[in-house]
């Protein structure tokens, strides 16, 4: 697979606070074969710094596709991976290392497009944004203690992906695994008409919701959807409601 095909790969920056960064990342990506980034919220404007770092990856900065929260970000994404600085987190998410996420995106990026996720400097990705995706990445590092600088870590994943690429044995698009998948905006869909309809059923107590919700798209993330499979489900819940409509009436 050569370096272009890395088309279907976006890399997501939340809520950045040091323009410089943006930069230091765009240019990273550009060396690597990768163009489209998209920004959650950055803190501050485009400034010197950004244009500086970015230093011949200007295009990649000026396309970049800015959005106020995650979850518009990822709408046309089918499969998503949060880059965590920690390697443990209470709630386990299926965990990657650098190569294992490049072997990952090499094999299905011609099937899926999927966005590697990079939090904020000072705190990360919070567990809510976490929630969003379908497995964590970590760059293993000497010291647990210590996180890589934003801009490194995406130089260091893209270099990951774009070497997996060039190796990859791609899966064959009519095998099972080359069904397209459900995106993240269908996902949330599905997630606010679960969630809706277990708290009518009273399975979900919504002043005491517990990690019921997280738990489940942990599961359905594991599962990888299909869009065929979405509809079953999101008719099944439709049903249900209807059948308890029919009950009352
Ligand atoms: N103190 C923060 C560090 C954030 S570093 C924390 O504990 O989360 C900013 C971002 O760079 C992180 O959110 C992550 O996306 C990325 N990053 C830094 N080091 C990383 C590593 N070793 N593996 C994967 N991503 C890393």
């Amino acid at each position: 697979m050569p370096y272009s095909t890395l088309q279907n790969l976006c890399i997501v920056m939340v809520e950045t606070s040091h323009p410089g960064n943006i930069g230091s990342a765009a240019r990273a990506m550009k060396t690597m074969g990768i163009r489209d980034l998209r920004l959650v919220s950055p803190r501050k404007p485009y400034s010197q710094e950004t244009w500086a770092l970015a230093s011949g990856a200007n295009d990649i900065v000026e396309q970049a596709k800015i959005t106020p929260s995650l979850p518009e970000a990822l709408a046309d994404c089918q499969y998503v991976i949060g880059a965590s600085a920690r390697s443990e987190r209470t709630l386990q998410w299926p965990q990657l290392d650098a190569r294992e996420c490049g072997q990952h995106v090499a094999q299905h990026l011609a099937q899926q497009k999927i966005a590697l996720v990079f939090g904020r400097e000072r705190t990360g990705l919070s567990n809510e944004e976490l929630e969003h995706c379908n497995a964590l990445v970590h760059i293993p590092m000497a010291f647990d203690y210590l996180s890589l600088n934003i801009a490194m870590a995406v130089q260091v994943l893209s270099y990951e992906c774009a070497m997996a690429a060039r190796q990859a044995i791609t899966v064959p698009a009519a095998s099972e695994e080359g069904e397209e998948l459900a995106n993240a905006q269908a996902m949330e869909g599905f997630y606010v008409h679960l969630e809706q309809s277990l708290i009518d059923v009273r399975f979900l107590d919504p002043e005491n919701p517990r990690l019921l919700m997280r738990r489940l798209r942990r599961l359905f993330g594991r599962a990888g959807v299909t869009v065929s499979e979405m509809n079953i489900l999101r008719g099944m819940l439709a049903a249900f409601g209807g059948s308890k409509f029919r009950e009352r009436a």
